[in-house]
């Protein structure tokens, strides 16, 4: 897929459709070129003009499953390794600390030692 820039030097939005080409949202980068998906409330038929107004639930920038309204269609907006580490930059040291746990990258020992004057949830 091409890479397509508007005047700011951004990428300009896309359309993000189900395989019926209803439109379930737009996708738009931000400054640090991270994908996020303005989601919708409605679809809208690719048959039909695009309404002046769209009620547009919010960005998704993490991983969603999404259902077409109009087919049925459950569409999965996925995380990009980038959006991953973009996320991972605005979690709290505590909070990036847990997820190293978890993923096993930091031992629950270690963890504890850091993090002992603290309740662990
Ligand atoms: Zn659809």
């Amino acid at each position: 897929m091409a890479k397509q820039e508007n005047g700011n030097g951004r990428r300009a939005a896309k359309l993000w459709t189900c395989k019926a080409g209803h439109i379930l949202g737009m996708i738009q980068w931000n400054g640090a070129s991270v994908p996020q998906l303005l989601l919708f409330r409605n679809g809208v038929d690719h048959g039909a003009d695009m309404p002046e107004e769209v009620d547009v639930l919010g960005p998704v920038i993490g991983w969603m499953p999404v259902r077409c309204d109009l087919c049925g269609e459950i569409c999965l907006w996925d995380i990009q390794a980038k959006t991953f580490a973009w996320l991972s930059e605005r979690l709290g040291q505590r909070r990036l600390d847990e997820f190293l746990m978890k993923i096993g990258k930091m031992s629950a020992e270690d963890f504890q030692i850091k993090y002992s004057n603290g309740d662990i949830k």
